[in-house]
């Protein structure tokens, strides 16, 4: 990896088209939303600079240092975990949040939606391994609260997003992001409505993400190197 992000950016965006192609989606079938968490507004500014313009990042804190600092047309990101108390102040941030896991937390975020005007894309986060450390929800919970989800009427569910269990190659991703497909697959049937986004893929895995249906690769390190 080079130590130039505009390079490392081009590198990733050639990454993903070639990925894409060869599982026979289109090259555009997958966005890149370029992780910013703890790299500084001039950093970003540099990604800015070489035509991107979606970003992510884990912390509302974070955000709120960051955001002004940049130009008002990009597109934020929220990746990591939403506090309920933190709601009122993501939302004027954030267009679209990857970590819903409860029917109690997007009820919540629609209706201060409501009172601020907004409505954002929200991804479920689904834990899939059932990992105590992780957030995210059930599957078998996912579809029991499906329909009162899709009721809200401020918040616009797009699909689903996962963080697989830790790995020491690649591979070792694929089955977690083809399940996470499934139980897409399976809610659409269930809903008779399209859930067209799958958040599945990082630095280590966004091309077998992609391979396996993914619409949007969370991709940090490769563009700006390890994170101290
Ligand atoms: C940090 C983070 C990423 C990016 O990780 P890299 O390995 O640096 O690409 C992606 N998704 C989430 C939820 C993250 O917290």
């Amino acid at each position: 990896m080079g130590n130039d992000v505009a390079e490392n950016l081009s590198g990733v965006k050639q990454r993903i088209s070639d990925a894409a192609l060869r599982s026979g989606r289109s090259a555009d079938a997958a966005q890149l939303l370029v992780v910013s968490k703890t790299w500084p507004a001039e950093k970003v500014a540099d990604v800015v600079a070489a035509g991107h313009l979606a970003f992510g990042e884990n912390r509302i804190q974070e955000g709120e240092d960051k955001i002004p600092q940049l130009p008002d047309n990009l597109q934020w990101h929220l990746i990591g975990h939403l506090q309920r108390n933190k709601v009122r102040k993501a939302l004027p941030l954030f267009q679209t949040i990857h970590s819903i896991d409860s029917l109690k937390l997007a009820r919540y975020t629609s209706n201060i939606a409501a009172e601020l005007s907004k409505k954002p894309d929200i991804y479920l986060q689904v834990d899939l391994a059932g990992e105590e450390s992780k957030n995210g929800y059930e599957p078998d919970q996912v579809r029991r609260d499906l329909d009162d989800l899709l009721a809200l009427e401020h918040v616009s569910i797009v699909g689903l997003m996962c963080i697989p269990p830790m790995a020491s190659k690649p591979e070792d991703a694929r089955p977690w992001f083809v399940k996470l497909r499934e139980l897409r697959d399976d809610l659409e049937a269930r809903a008779g409505r399209s859930l067209p986004g799958l958040s599945m893929g990082m630095s280590g895995d966004f091309e077998v993400a992609i391979e396996e249906g993914s619409t949007i690769v969370r991709v940090g390190s490769a563009i700006f190197g390890s994170r101290t």
